[in-house]
């Protein structure tokens, strides 16, 4: 399906054919409604006044064709955590989303000793498995390796209303979490407390995997700890490969629960290719993750790095006036918020009921929304601004 050539509804979001002229019907609602661009550049008239979108970044909802199941921020084993380790006090004092996630990553990385597990797994599978892992850290010294790292900082991302997922790269585990900051996705290394940045800009393992299979990764950079420390030129050839858990609410279900899927990129760089990691996997089947039957093979990188917390902004023409609606696709919602010109922001609980009328000022106008989860944390903003002549 190309989404570029269709019209999506901005009622039931219904993606449907574009009709002639300036009203569109939705082919599933039934509804009728004249669309007002959001694009950049863009003209059109209200009432015979002449309009033009100045500025925009609409953050687009996408379909995904993967599903991602995900924590509820209100999971009581999350509350408890949170409770008996006071995990406000890591990231307190900071104010921006990114450097508290590098506070997390500090605070994971120092908490226990790495190495490995002097009793095999049973923490991996314990419904409890994060506070068992503290508990036993700090009572006896027990040391964890990175698989641990990663599925802690998953987990305790979720206490601060952040989504995380976990990743497994060529013999090494790692994570991803979600950066409203940056709109993006970004790997995290919690065992050794770093990430990747090219242009001072943090990568995604997608991103990282390109690079490396385009040009050997030159411009990536390793970057450690809170101050982001440039440890210089990135080694990245164990991120040829990886898979992402489709999940991260592994209070209920632990990593690997086999009824999650794993998505993996498949494309130029790995056609006909198995992913071989270890010998005793070899002799089995020769293909680490295929040969579980749960992994789901992707090329669209678009999807691979689906883009979560995007508010979108559909402007419509009514009966003279300018009104907006909204579409959403943020985990474990709170709100929407909206804003014209700069005023005090209005909440919505229902997205999909909210409809702001937006008066257009002579000069330029402005609308933003986002929204919020239901820990506070709100996503990346969608600006829209028109300048009209009168
Ligand atoms: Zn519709």
């Amino acid at each position: 399906m190309s989404v570029a050539t269709q019209v999506k509804c901005p009622f039931c979001y219904a993606y449907g054919p574009a009709r002639r002229g300036p009203e569109q019907e939705c082919d599933d609602c039934l509804r009728r409604w004249t669309p007002v661009p959001t694009r950049e550049g863009a003209a059109f008239s209200i009432s015979g006044r002449p309009c033009r979108v100045t500025a925009a970044v609409n953050n687009t909802v996408l379909p995904p064709r993967h599903g991602f199941a995900h924590e509820s921020f209100r999971h009581p084993d999350l509350a408890r955590l949170r409770r008996k380790y006071r995990l406000g006090r890591i990231a307190s004092g900071i104010n921006a989303e990114f450097d508290r996630q590098l506070a997390l990553r500090d605070w994971v990385c120092a908490a226990w000793a790495a190495g490995q597990p002097s009793v095999p797994f049973p923490p991996l599978v314990h419904e409890d498995h994060v506070d068992r892992m503290l508990t036993l850290a700090r009572r006896e010294g027990r040391a964890y390796f990175c698989t641990y790292k990663a599925m802690a900082s998953v987990e305790l991302a979720s206490a601060f209303g952040w989504t995380a997922r976990l990743v497994n790269i060529m013999k090494h585990m790692v994570h991803e979490i979600w950066s409203n900051d940056y709109n993006k996705w970004v790997l995290h290394d919690s065992l050794y407390n770093m990430h990747y940045e090219r242009d001072h800009l943090p990568l995604s393992a997608r991103e990282i995997r390109e690079e490396h299979h385009r040009n050997g990764a030159r411009g990536v950079r390793a970057v450690w700890g809170r101050g982001r420390r440039d440890l210089g030129p990135a080694h990245c050839a164990d991120f040829a490969w990886y898979v992402v858990y489709m999940h991260n609410n592994f209070f209920d279900f632990p990593p690997g629960d086999h009824i999650h899927p794993l998505l993996m990129p498949r494309d130029r760089w790995n056609r006909n290719g198995h992913w071989r990691q270890g010998v005793q996997i070899t002799r089995r089947r020769g293909d680490k993750y295929l040969c579980k039957g749960m992994v789901v093979e992707e090329s669209d990188p678009r999807q691979l790095d689906y883009k979560i917390n995007q508010t979108e902004v559909f402007l419509l023409q009514r009966e003279g006036a300018l009104w907006a609606r909204f579409q959403h696709n943020m985990p474990n919602y709170g709100a929407l918020m909206t804003r014209t010109d700069g005023h005090a922001w209005t909440t919505h609980r229902n997205c999909r009921k909210a409809e702001v009328l937006w008066p257009l000022r002579a000069g330029t106008s402005t609308l933003e929304a986002r929204c919020v989860n239901s820990a506070g944390v709100p996503g990346p903003l969608s600006v829209i601004a028109v300048r009209s002549a009168r």
